[in-house]
């Protein structure tokens, strides 16, 4: 496949393009929207940890400060209150753009960290999402896949929004010039993950835990690709340090029906856990798999840890958070 790559090369990267992470030249100033969620405040350790200038700008609507309390004494570590629906002045070279609720402010917020990037020249990567597929008629997909979302659908305002922030970025690349990056993230899973939001991993784990039933919706046999949160950060970074635009599936292609899930957790948590059915909500996407391809060739990228190894990970934290200090 032919992807359009980036004329103006960034100056960070060495002329073969390809320094090893953590062998950069100079320390970026970073900035992470989003950095107290879930997924950011991963990418925020692996960035601190190489050494770069971080920036979180979080209203902590799902994000806690808990996630990053561990950085707060570091000075190069800076975390902002704010709403990225308001427009922000800043310095930086690069934004990883996660902040982002289920809701139409996320094209507001995208319009202004690209109007932030255009201004001072930093790099824009943004996190999309498998859900820009909708209720997928291709399997696995494909990034040349344009979709099947309902745009009057109860899911519609993520999946729409999401699909409008990846025109408003291709147009800000196309009209202004700016450098940016598209990941189309699969179902992600880990430690730090919001425990009540809903998400079947978090709702499986939690139910485990306190000897609830796990709520099976539907048939449960429809299917999701769950990735650990180690693996999508290290495919972010290759991304923004990477020479190609994307969009890029981010996803294990390790497909599982609801039903095996529980069956994992299940396995992992407690044997006698029970499962029971309740109704699915409206327009779930049958399946989801990514195709995982054009990742592999163009970033090198590919995930290393399956459902199975990466589970148990979660479960150490969730326990820690639901049980607190006295169960060890
Ligand atoms: P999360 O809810 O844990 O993190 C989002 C963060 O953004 C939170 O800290 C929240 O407080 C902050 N935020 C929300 N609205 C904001 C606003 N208007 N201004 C400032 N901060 C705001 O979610 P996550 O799972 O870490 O997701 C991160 C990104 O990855 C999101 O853009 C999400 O759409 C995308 N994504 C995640 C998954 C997944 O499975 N976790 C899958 C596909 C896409
Ligand atoms: N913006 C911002 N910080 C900046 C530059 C712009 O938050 O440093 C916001 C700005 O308020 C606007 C959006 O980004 O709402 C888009 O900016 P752009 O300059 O692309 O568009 P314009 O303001 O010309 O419509
Ligand atoms: N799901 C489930 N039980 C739950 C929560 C979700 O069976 O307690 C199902 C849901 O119907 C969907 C799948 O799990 O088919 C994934 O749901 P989630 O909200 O985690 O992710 P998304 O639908 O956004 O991929």
């Amino acid at each position: 496949s032919s992807l359009p790559s980036s004329s103006a090369a960034s100056l960070h990267e060495s002329a073969g393009g390809k320094v090893p992470l953590g062998l950069r030249r100079r320390a970026l100033r970073v900035l992470v929207t989003g950095g107290a969620g879930f997924v950011g405040s991963h990418l925020v350790d692996r960035l601190v940890e190489r050494g770069d200038s971080v920036i979180v700008v979080d209203n902590f609507f799902t994000g806690r400060k808990d996630n990053v309390a561990h950085h707060l004494a570091n000075p190069r570590f800076e975390v902002i209150r704010h709403d990225v629906v308001e427009p922000i002045l800043l310095e930086v070279d690069q934004i990883y753009h996660l902040a982002c609720p289920a809701s139409p402010t996320n094209v507001v917020g995208t319009l202004n960290m690209l109007g932030l990037a255009k201004r001072i020249g930093a790099k824009f990567l943004l996190t999309s999402t498998s859900e820009v597929y909708g209720d997928p008629l291709q399997h696995p997909q494909v990034e040349t896949y344009w979709g099947n979302v309902n745009p009057i659908g109860v899911r519609s305002c993520y999946d729409e929004g999401k699909r409008t922030a990846e025109t408003l970025t291709m147009d800000y690349h196309r009209g202004a010039n700016l450098e940016v990056r598209i990941a189309r993230i699969f179902n992600t899973y880990g430690p730090r993950m919001c425990i009540d939001d809903g998400r079947v991993v978090s709702n499986f784990v939690a139910q485990a835990l306190r000897k609830e039933p796990l709520t099976v919706y539907g048939d449960g046999k429809q299917t999701r690709s769950f990735q650990y949160v180690s693996d999508l950060v290290e495919g972010l970074m290759s991304l923004m340090e990477g020479e190609h635009i994307g969009p890029f599936n981010l996803g294990n292609p390790g497909e599982f029906t609801m039903l095996e899930l529980a069956k994992v957790v299940q396995d992992t948590i407690d044997p006698n856990a029970r499962i029971e059915f309740r109704p699915n909500t409206a327009d779930d996407p049958h399946k989801r798999k990514p195709d995982i391809t054009r990742a592999k060739e163009l970033l090198g990228w590919e995930p290393k840890v399956p459902l199975r190894e990466g589970l148990p990970l979660m479960v150490t934290d969730f326990r820690k958070r639901i049980f607190g200090d006295q169960e060890a």
